[in-house]
């Protein structure tokens, strides 16, 4: 089959995949809290289902964050194929990070000059969403004989881990063979660059504790922060720079996430945060503090692991580090509890998807293709983890470097390219044969 038909129907379509990226931008799925989560996934829903696709809502009931007022609803879509061959599907996450400070225009509004697309999502990931929808669009339209199924999903949460999207759905069986085959995630990994896979991670929760007393006798008390404070100057100066020279050999990009790393999420002790401001002659005025020995402090460790390290060496090590502070320093009293963990994953480069893809970026761009791990976790961590399928790959436009950041925007052009590399995969893994 001839496929330069099909790559000059997308090439035409350069200004539907630029209206369907501001289209979804301007649906603003704000997470937290998981805002307008229904309607964007009933816009991608009666989109596809006029195309012929096979349309079911799921939402997660019962799953964290899951609420009357913000119902974690998903959207997966399918279209038959005619022959039983491998169903490929597309995952895209519909959740976007707050806009936050900094942005030189509307964040919400899609805006679009020269070859981009600017607005809080465009990058991460609604840009890859529309490119995916453009590709299976065109497949269906160029009136090819489709022998595999194809599927799209719009899931929620991914930037909160998850679990009431890809993580739900996995659980109940959605990417499992002989449902589904093959799953390219299209996050904004670079038009010419194919994800493998990313490093571990885990999040834990780190409470100190001490004794109340009066602040302006500190010393008839025990400060709770006093001794966070202990713990994060060893970390920073023992942990740090173990973490700093372990190396791994996975292609993770950027290549300063090629070690270990250690971020303390956040902090909090003592009172709680009191919301007074300076009035106009420069005095306090709201809530004002009251003098308390903080008898609780508590930080959030966010620790990225590599391929080379297990998790519960991960773990072992920071315990270690508690335990010699509860030794060693008078009063120190200490507990720990997991929030989350996720062990790296790599898909192997000789993977069916792996292969069609970077066969396809070839084709595309007339450049072969870099394969890279990202330092960061996404729902392929489910799929592996959960629906034990293997052949899955992150592939998408976008410069991951914007993602979440002010005046985010995707380049137009990666998301046709981007697009006709996902129809030339899909025909592949479909084994469809194709020049
Ligand atoms: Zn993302």
């Amino acid at each position: 089959m001839n496929t330069d038909a099909l790559l000059e129907r997308i090439a035409a379509k350069r200004e539907e995949v630029t209206a369907l990226t501001q289209e979804l931008v301007r649906i603003p799925t704000v997470n937290p809290p998981g805002d307008a989560y229904e309607a964007c996934a009933r816009f991608l829903g009666e989109r596809l289902a006029k195309r012929g696709f096979a349309v079911e809502y799921v939402r997660a009931e019962g799953a964290p964050g899951d609420s009357s007022s913000y119902p974690r609803t998903n959207v997966v879509a399918r279209y038959e194929g005619s022959a039983g061959a491998d169903c490929v599907h597309f995952n895209s996450h519909i959740d976007v990070v707050e806009a936050g400070p900094g942005w030189s225009m509307e964040p919400f509004a899609g805006i679009v000059r020269g070859d981009r697309v600017y607005g809080r999502g465009t990058c991460d990931m609604k840009g890859g969403l529309a490119a995916s929808v453009i590709a299976c669009e065109a497949l269906i339209e160029s009136g090819m004989a489709l022998p595999g199924a194809l599927e799209i999903s719009g899931t929620v949460d991914e930037e909160s881990g998850g679990f009431a999207g890809v993580g739900y759905l996995c659980e109940r069986g959605y990417f499992t063979p002989p449902k589904v085959h093959h799953v390219i995630i299209p996050e904004p990994l670079g038009v010419d660059r194919v994800c493998l896979g990313h490093r571990g991670v885990w999040w834990a929760e780190v409470e100190t504790r001490g004794r109340m007393a009066h602040g302006s006798m500190p010393f008839l008390g025990d400060s709770a922060i006093n001794h966070m404070g202990a713990f994060l100057h060893l970390l920073e100066r023992d942990l740090q720079p173990r973490l700093q020279s372990r190396h791994t050999a996975e292609p993770v990009e950027p290549p300063g996430a090629r070690v270990s790393t250690l971020n303390i999420n956040s902090i909090h002790g003592g009172q709680v945060e009191q919301r007074y401001a300076m009035d106009a002659l420069q005095r306090p005025t709201g809530d004002l503090p009251s003098p308390v020995v903080a008898h609780r402090c508590r930080a959030v460790l966010d620790r990225r692991f590599i391929a080379e390290e297990s998790l519960e060496q991960v773990k072992a090590e920071i315990i270690a580090m508690l335990d010699e502070l509860k030794q060693s320093r008078k009063g120190f009293d200490y507990s720990i509890r997991d929030i989350m963990s996720f062990i790296p994953t790599a898909t192997p480069k000789d993977a069916p998807v792996v292969v069609a893809t970077a066969r396809a970026i070839a084709r595309v761009l007339g450049r072969e293709p870099s394969f890279i791990a990202s330092p960061g976790t996404y729902d392929q961590k489910h799929i592996v983890r959960t629906a034990k399928l293997r052949d899955c790959i992150a592939y998408g436009p976008g410069i991951l470097d914007l993602a979440h950041q002010p005046d985010e925007y995707v380049e137009i052009s990666a998301l046709v390219d981007s697009a006709k590399v996902m129809a030339l995969a899909t025909l592949q893994l479909m084994g469809v044969t194709a020049r």
